[in-house]
């Protein structure tokens, strides 16, 4: 989307945004806010509560802690020592929670998008928002059908070169 607020304006109120914003939530909050991004954050109508809600995309964006939500095969996901009963038991009862929240958007028409904390380090930040980015894309068109049953969408048809184009104008 394109922003509405000139370069200065812009970096005007990047300049409130520390460089220090390290919580994974506010890494994703950041990219999108630079990329011209417009969203709001846990809004209570929306069921599950997700971090970031993009409306215009009718997507919820949940950043999740490898930890807590219990991200299966990320070595940033490993079970205490001690009481690992006790920490099965919570970390399961958060995985199942967050299942049934994705659950209840989709049914209510809403598009989850799961941001985990490992796919956020400096390596990984730019690949990882650029498919949120190519799924919020997918999303807005998944929402905004054309009406005319005879469309076709441009990837159907190959684009016709400059020379075809030029020869079928002289035929008609
Ligand atoms: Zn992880």
């Amino acid at each position: 989307m394109p922003d509405p607020l000139t370069p200065e304006q812009r970096h005007r109120c990047m300049s409130h945004i520390r460089s220090r914003n390290t919580k994974p939530e506010l890494k994703v909050r950041q990219w999108l806010w630079q990329h011209g991004y417009h969203y709001r954050l846990n809004v209570g109508s929306v069921p599950g509560k997700p971090d970031i809600v993009m409306r215009r995309y009718r997507t919820a964006i949940f950043v999740n802690g490898c930890f807590w939500h219990g991200h299966d095969g990320c070595p940033k996901f490993r079970l205490p020592q001690t009481n690992v009963d006790f920490w099965q038991t919570k970390i399961n009862r958060n995985r199942e929670r967050d299942q049934r929240n994705y659950q209840i958007l989709n049914k209510n028409g809403w598009q989850v998008i799961v941001v985990w904390e490992c796919q956020l380090t400096p390596a990984l930040i730019e690949q990882t928002m650029r498919l949120v980015e190519l799924r919020l894309n997918q999303n807005f068109l998944s929402i905004y059908k054309p009406k005319s049953k005879n469309y076709t969408t441009p990837s159907d048809e190959p684009l016709p070169m400059a020379a075809e184009s030029e020869s079928k104008y002289g035929d008609s």
